[in-house]
C-alpha cells in the first residue's frame, strides 16, 4: 500500500498491485481502489504472470518468522519460483526489476555493522532457512539474469521496517509490543532482550526504494536499506511502554532458534550513491505507529 500510494502521488504512472493476500489485507488498499491509475490483481507469484509493464517491484513473501515458518516450502517457492516468474516477465517485456531482499541474507552475523560485502552466516537447515536461503537464492537469480540476459536489476537488502498498516497479528516485535502495551497485557521479550535490531520507519524505506529503482544503470546493488540506530529489544520495550504510557509489565519467553544476536546496517553505499539517509527517529516513528494501532484497537475490540 505504502509503495503504491507513493508512486500514484508522485504521478505519471499506472500501478498494478499484485498480491495473494497471505499476510496483507485488501483493506490496506481500500483508499486506492477508486484511483483511476490503480488496479489490484489477486495472484500468487509462484504461478507465471503475463502482463505489459515498464517496472516491477518484487516484494512478495511474508517477512515475519511466524508467518514464513507456517508453510516453509511455500516460503522458499515464493522466493525462488516467484523471482523466476517475475524475472521472466521482466526479460520478456524488458522491464527494470527491483528485488526486496533482506538483512536476513546476513543470518546471525559475526561482522557488525553489516556491509554489503559481508557474505553472511546462515544456518542452511534451520527454521529460518526457508526465508533466508530463499532470499539468498533470489539474489543469485537476479544477478544471473543480469549477467546472462542483461536485465536491469535493483537489489535492496531491507532491514527491520515498521509503521502504520502492519498487520496486528504480524508477529513482529514492534507490532507485538505496541499491541501488548496498548492492551495493558505483559510485553513478551524472547530471550534476555539483549539481542539488537535497527528499526526503519516505513516512509524512509519507501523513499530509499524509489531512489534505488530510479538510480543509474551502473547501480544494481545489493544496497543495504535500514536505519542504523541500533537498540536492544529490552530498550525497545521500555521505549514503547514509556511513549504509550502503558502499565504493562515485561515478561521473558524462550528465544526462538537461530534468532540473530545483532543487526545494524552499514548504509555507506546508499548514502553515497542515492544520497539517502533515514530521517524519522525511532521515537517519532513509534508515536505514529502507536497512534495507528490505538485507532485500530478502538475501532475493532476483537483485535
Ligand atoms: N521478539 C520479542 N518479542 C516478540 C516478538 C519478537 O522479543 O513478541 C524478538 C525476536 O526474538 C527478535 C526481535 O524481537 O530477537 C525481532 O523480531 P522480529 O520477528 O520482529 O524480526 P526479525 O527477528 O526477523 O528481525
Amino acid at each position: 500500500m505504502h509503495l503504491s500510494k507513493r508512486i500514484l502521488v508522485t504521478g505519471g504512472c499506472e500501478v498494478l498491485c499484485v498480491d495473494n493476500c497471505f499476510s496483507g489485507t485488501r483493506q490496506n488498499i481500500a483508499n486506492l481502489n477508486n484511483h483511476p491509475n490503480f488496479e489490484f490483481l489477486r495472484h500468487d507469484v509462484t504461478f507465471p504472470l503475463y502482463l505489459e509493464v515498464d517496472q516491477i517491484y518484487n516484494l512478495a513473501c511474508p517477512a515475519s518468522p511466524i508467518h514464513y515458518q507456517l508453510d516453509p516450502v511455500q516460503t522458499t517457492k515464493t522466493c525462488v519460483h516467484g523471482s523466476i516468474n517475475m524475472l521472466g516477465l521482466a526479460k520478456r517485456v524488458k522491464a527494470k526489476i527491483f528485488q526486496a531482499s533482506t538483512s536476513e541474507v546476513y543470518g546471525d552475523p559475526d561482522v557488525h555493522p553489516q556491509p554489503e560485502g559481508y557474505w553472511g552466516r546462515v544456518n542452511p537447515i534451520g527454521l529460518r532457512a526457508c526465508y533466508d536461503e530463499g532470499k539468498r537464492c533470489a539474489e543469485t537469480l537476479f544477478f544471473d539474469y543480469h549477467r546472462q540476459h542483461n536485465l536491469k536489476i535493483k537489489v535492496a537488502r531491507i532491514f527491520n521496517t515498521y509503521g502504520p498498516r502492519m498487520h496486528p497479528n504480524d508477529g513482529r516485535v514492534v507490532s507485538n509490543f505496541i499491541i501488548q502495551a496498548l492492551k495493558g497485557v505483559p510485553i513478551t521479550i524472547y530471550g534476555a532482550g539483549s539481542q539488537t535490531r535497527s528499526f526503519c520507519y516505513v516512509d524512509d524505506m519507501i523513499e530509499g526504494m524509489l531512489r534505488l529503482m530510479n538510480s543509474g544503470d551502473h547501480l544494481s546493488g545489493p544496497v543495504n536499506m535500514g536505519n542504523p540506530t541500533e537498540l536492544t529489544i529490552l530498550e525497545l520495550a521500555k521505549k514503547i511502554i514509556e511513549i504509550s504510557g502503558s502499565k504493562s509489565k515485561i515478561i521473558y519467553e524462550k528465544l526462538p532458534t537461530d534468532d540473530p544476536k545483532q543487526r545494524k546496517p552499514d548504509i555507506t553505499l546508499a548514502k553515497r550513491e542515492l544520497d539517502w539517509v533515514p530521517k524519522v527517529e525511532i521515537e517519532e516513528g513509534l508515536i505514529k505507529t502507536i497512534e495507528y494501532f490505538d485507532n485500530l484497537l478502538k475501532n475493532d475490540p476483537r483485535i
